[in-house]
């Protein structure tokens, strides 16, 4: 992928101060997804990373990893899988616990969602502190999926989130 497009995605993504709390700077990526070309551009940069990859299914974290998750799937014509908060999905479900600022929460994958042996991708839209992500991890191979590749549009490198996810291999298109 050309650095220029990745100089256009870095310029349209919006630093929003204090959201959703004081001292967070959310990186906001709706600019994106709002441009056609950008939008394209991103799903490109998974695509094409995914290419020789041998991937059966990508899973996508809730709920900004469905809109590049997703288009993702569709271009690649294989399977996708969400992981969700707890209580959200209806079927059978597996569990992983994971850290927040103050306190845990819960993910949740149904059951049958993945395949034993199945070559699985990881899609979200940000590697912050890495634990949303290591939950993901965590529940693809508790069906025993195998993580190929975990992948970011984002990475926050100074939060070291990657430490949580490796030796499972870690890609980011853009880091602050
Ligand atoms: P973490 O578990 O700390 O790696 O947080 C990652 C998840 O939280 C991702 O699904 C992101 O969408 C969201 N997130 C965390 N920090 C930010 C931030 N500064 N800007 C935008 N999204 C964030």
């Amino acid at each position: 992928m050309a650095s220029d497009h990745l100089a256009k995605l870095r310029a349209a993504v919006r630093d929003v101060a204090d959201f959703p709390k004081p001292g967070i700077i959310f990186k906001d990526i709706t600019p994106i997804l709002c441009d056609g070309a950008l939008f394209r551009t991103a799903i490109d940069l998974f695509r094409e990373r995914c290419r020789g990859l041998k991937v059966d299914k990508v899973v996508c974290i809730d709920a900004r990893g469905f809109l590049f998750g997703s288009a993702v799937a569709y271009e690649l014509g294989i399977g996708l899988v969400p992981i969700r908060k707890k209580g959200k999905l209806p079927y059978k479900t597996e569990r992983a616990a994971y850290t927040l600022e103050y306190g845990e929460a819960e993910m949740e994958m149904h059951i049958d969602s993945i395949n034993p042996g199945e070559r699985i991708v990881l899609i979200d839209d940000l590697l912050a502190t890495g634990g949303t992500s290591a939950s993901a991890a965590t529940l693809i191979k508790k069906v025993g999926g195998e993580l190929i590749e975990a992948q970011f549009l984002i990475e926050l490198e100074f939060l070291h989130g990657r430490a949580k996810l490796e030796p499972d291999p870690v890609v980011s298109f853009l880091t602050y």
